[in-house]
C-alpha cells in the first residue's frame, strides 16, 4: 500500500491533503461531500481525507468511535465513484504509532479500503496502557514524541510524517537538542523517502517551528497539509497554504 501511494503523492498547490471529518468529534459538522464539492470548487485534482484513527474498544478522545471506521471508508469509497471523473478522492487515517498496537496497523493496511495512513504523533506511549497524555509534567514531552515519531518512520506502516514540526509544541525557542532531534527525525525521511507534512493549522495554532524547515534538505519531499476540520478551514488553508513564503513551491 505505501510504496504505490508515496509515489502518488505530490506538493502540487491544487491538492487538499489532511481533510479531517465531522465523525473524530472535534470538527464542524460538514459532510464528506461538503468538503469534496469545496475542494473541486477550488479547482483541486485530489482530496486526501485522513481523519483520526479509532483504535480497537476505543481507548482515546477526540476520534471516530471504531465502530464509524466501515462507515467512514464506505462513504469515502462512494465519494471516490461519484467524483470519479473530476477529483481523486483517496482515503486515509491519520494516527500516533503506539508500539503496542503493531498488529492493529498491519490489520489496517492489510484489510484493503485504505489508501494510506499518516503519522500523526498527538502523544505517545510510555508503557502499555500508560500513554503521555496522563503525565503531569509534559515539559521534556517533545523527546518521547520524537522517539515515537522515529519508530513510526522506521515501522513502514505511514506515507507521510503529519506536522512534522508539531513534537515541540510546548516548547519556546530553539536549542541544540531540538535541532539534534530534528536531525534525526529528516535523516530517518530522508534514509525510508517519506514526506514530511508542513501543516497549515499548526500555522494557523503557532505551534509552527521554522528552525525544524531550515534542517530539511531539497532531496527531503515535503507536503503542504490543510489539516482541515470544517469547509472554511479547507478554504482559508488554501489561501494561505497556497501564499505562504515558507512552503517549498
Ligand atoms: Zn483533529
Ligand atoms: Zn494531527
Amino acid at each position: 500500500m505505501q510504496h504505490e501511494k508515496e509515489s502518488s503523492i505530490t506538493t502540487g498547490t491544487r491538492e487538499f491533503f489532511h481533510v479531517h471529518t465531522s465523525r473524530c468529534k472535534h470538527a464542524s459538522s460538514d459532510t464528506d461531500d461538503d468538503y469534496t464539492e469545496a475542494a473541486l470548487k477550488l479547482g483541486a485534482s485530489k482530496i486526501v481525507f485522513t481523519d483520526h484513527c479509532p483504535f480497537p474498544e476505543n481507548p482515546f478522545t477526540n476520534r471516530m468511535d471504531m465502530e464509524q471506521l466501515p462507515e467512514y471508508i464506505h462513504s469515502l469509497k462512494l465519494l471516490k465513484t461519484k467524483y470519479e471523473k473530476f477529483i481523486d478522492v483517496q482515503i486515509g487515517l491519520e494516527t500516533e504509532f503506539l508500539p503496542s498496537f503493531r498488529t492493529y496497523y498491519e490489520k489496517l493496511v492489510e484489510m484493503g479500503g485504505l489508501d494510506l495512513l499518516i503519522l500523526g504523533q498527538h502523544f505517545y506511549e510510555v508503557e502499555p496502557d500508560v500513554y503521555s497524555f496522563s503525565m503531569e509534567d509534559k515539559h521534556n514531552e517533545y523527546i518521547g514524541l520524537a522517539k515515537a515519531t522515529l519508530q513510526g518512520i522506521k515501522s513502514g506502516y505511514f506515507s507521510v510524517v503529519a506536522h512534522s514540526d508539531r513534537i515541540f509544541r510546548r516548547k519556546t525557542g530553539w536549542d541544540e537538542t531540538m535541532a539534534g532531534i530534528s536531525k534525526e527525525i529528516i535523516d530517518e525521511a530522508k534514509k525510508v523517502g517519506i514526506p514530511l507534512e508542513i501543516n497549515a493549522s499548526s500555522i494557523r495554532r503557532r505551534l509552527y517551528k521554522q528552525e525544524f524547515w531550515d534542517l530539511v534538505p531539497p532531496e527531503v519531499k515535503i507536503i503542504k497539509g490543510i489539516d482541515a476540520h470544517s469547509v472554511a478551514e479547507l478554504n482559508e488553508g488554501f489561501t494561505k497554504c497556497h501564499y505562504c513564503t515558507s512552503f517549498r513551491k
